[in-house]
């Protein structure tokens, strides 16, 4: 594996790939890589003849300053994991490669995207996410963009993004990779404890409970019982939702036909946890 720690080397290095007709396939991560992250290096790897992987905690993504500074930091025993798993280049930049000197960015317009769930309990977040994935895009000009369905907004945002700015490359995304016992994969879950560890998949039961109990008609109750259920075991809850998965706008009354999510965002102490589920 290649490691590119400047930009310009980096867009160097893909340009003079692009123009021999390789194919390029782009993984943005925040390190503190688990097998969710692998997954999609995976399936890059299985449609691209070049796979490149970022690591760059993005500060300007985190709304919470304390997330930012407990975020995990793993980056030899990452690079060992990618190294395993095939990852042709890693770009590894210092903040100041991402934004030089001077950088400015003008808001994205993400409209109602921005307004709901993780937009409304995150105010700033998808703008950082916005900034910070433009700039790798130009510097990485991969065919294929890959995401993990983990972060539901995320990958709509960014779907916007990529139509928004023109930018030439195939959003894919990818499956929720979930532990044994159903939590989703995720580098906040080392921040942990073993309790926390166990209570955690409570996230998952619940969205299963909605999957299981969702039916035609008012979903007002359900929702309630499934925040109320959720509550019980000791988590402050930001949201249990369902939304049309098409574009996120919150459903209050189900007609049986329409695709929908169930998403959830709670904390289990200082550890703010997400996770959805398709219900249909
Ligand atoms: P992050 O490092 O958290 O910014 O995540 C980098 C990419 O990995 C994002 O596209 C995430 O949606 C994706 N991802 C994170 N966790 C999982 C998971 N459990 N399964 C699949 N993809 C994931």
């Amino acid at each position: 594996m290649i490691i590119f720690k400047t930009a310009a080397t980096l867009t160097a290095f893909v340009n003079k790939a692009k123009t021999a007709g390789t194919t390029v396939g782009f993984v943005p991560t925040m390190g503190a890589l688990h097998n969710g992250h692998i997954s999609l290096i995976r399936q890059s790897k299985t449609e691209n003849e070049l796979t490149v992987c970022s690591i760059f905690v993005n500060p300007t993504q985190f709304n919470n300053p304390d997330d930012f500074k407990k975020y995990p930091i793993t980056i030899e025993t990452d690079i060992n994991l990618l190294e395993q798993w095939g990852c042709d280049v890693l770009f590894l930049p210092a903040a100041d490669e991402i934004y030089p000197p001077g950088y400015t960015s003008t808001p994205y317009d993400l409209g109602y995207l921005e307004t709901v769930l993780e937009g409304e309990y995150r105010p700033g977040h998808f703008q950082g996410v916005c900034q910070v994935v433009d700039r790798l895009l130009t510097i990485v000009m991969p065919g294929r963009l890959y995401l993990g369905q983990k972060d539901f907004q995320q990958c709509m945002v960014l779907a916007k993004l990529v139509e928004m700015m023109k930018i030439d490359t195939s959003v894919i995304i990818c499956p929720t990779l979930r532990e044994t016992d159903g939590l989703a994969m995720s580098s906040r879950n080392t921040r942990l404890n073993d309790d926390e560890r166990k209570l955690a998949t409570k996230i998952y039961e619940t969205l299963s409970l909605v999957k299981n109990e969702i039916k035609k008609g008012p979903l007002k109750e359900l929702k309630e019982k499934a925040g109320t259920y959720l509550s019980s075991f000791g988590f402050k809850t930001d949201y249990v939702e369902i939304a049309d998965a098409s574009n996120l706008t919150l459903t209050d009354n189900w007609d049986g036909e329409k695709k929908l999510v169930v998403l959830i965002a709670a904390y289990l102490h200082d550890v703010r946890l997400i996770d959805n589920l398709i219900l249909n």
